[in-house]
């Protein structure tokens, strides 16, 4: 079948997910019995103080950390049976990741950062880039796109490493703390942008912050507390 079903089976499903860190005296539970299941052109909110294991639930979501135990499945794939490699394509192929601090490559300008993105998911053609600049001036950095990271504000930097999460329309966007460092009216901005993309592409986005302000953009709101969610 070379179409996608239209139905509504969660394209990003964590069922019974635990993850310790640390080890020992220090061991932590991150994220305790986790379970979530977010379907196409869902926006789940998720909220919870600082410690409560937001950014741990991203981590495993997107396949950067393997949970202690449970069960992660992408796109039908459950990642805790690949191996690191596979794992790997399989991330790129059909996740987004918006880091809280937005991980750019020091060498390269805001629209370079985009167009690797492209490059290395051997995507990159005309489509993509007028894409690239399409996002960029949505985050309002056209006027800034030919810098370097170490030439762009932290708000700057989180837009592009949003903009580039973004470019490949990827089936499943995870984003930590999008609006940490904006003002109120770009992190407004920026949430619309989210909303707009997650319901455009049909994309499953989970957002992770502590931003009560912009909660009103998800279509569901749960809360993260000592690693268990409700
Ligand atoms: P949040 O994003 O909600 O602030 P995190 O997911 O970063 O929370 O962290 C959840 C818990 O795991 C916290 O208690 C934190 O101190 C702990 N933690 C995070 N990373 C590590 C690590 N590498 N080793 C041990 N504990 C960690
Ligand atoms: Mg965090």
């Amino acid at each position: 079948m070379n179409h996608p079903a239209p139905t509504r089976t969660p394209v990003l499903r964590l069922t019974g997910v635990t993850l310790h860190l640390g080890r020992d005296q220090q061991q932590v539970t991150a994220l305790d019995e986790v379970d979530l299941a977010v379907a196409p052109g869902e926006f789940v909110a998720v909220t919870g103080p600082s410690g409560s294991g937001k950014s741990s639930l991203l981590a495993v979501g997107g396949g950067l950390q393997s949970p202690t135990a449970g069960t992660v499945h992408v796109a039908g794939v459950d990642l805790t049976t690949l191996r690191e490699h596979q794992r790997t394509a399989h991330r790129r192929r059909h996740i987004g990741y918006v880091f809280q601090q937005a991980n750019l490559f020091t060498s390269l300008t805001a629209r370079e950062q985009l167009l690797l993105t492209a490059h290395v998911a051997g995507r990159l053609d005309a489509t993509i880039r007028r894409r690239a600049d399409d996002l960029l001036e949505a985050v309002g950095m056209t006027a800034r796109a030919g810098h370097r990271p170490d030439r762009l504000s932290g708000g700057e930097r989180q837009r592009v490493g949003i903009a580039r999460a973004l470019v490949l329309a990827p089936e499943v966007l995870l984003v930590d703390e999008p609006t940490s460092a904006l003002d109120r009216a770009r992190a407004r901005d920026i949430v619309d942008l989210l909303a707009e993309q997650t319901r455009r592409h049909r994309t499953a986005t989970v957002m992770v912050t502590h931003d009560h302000e912009i909660l009103d953009a998800a279509d569901r709101v749960l809360t993260l507390r000592d690693g268990r969610l409700s």
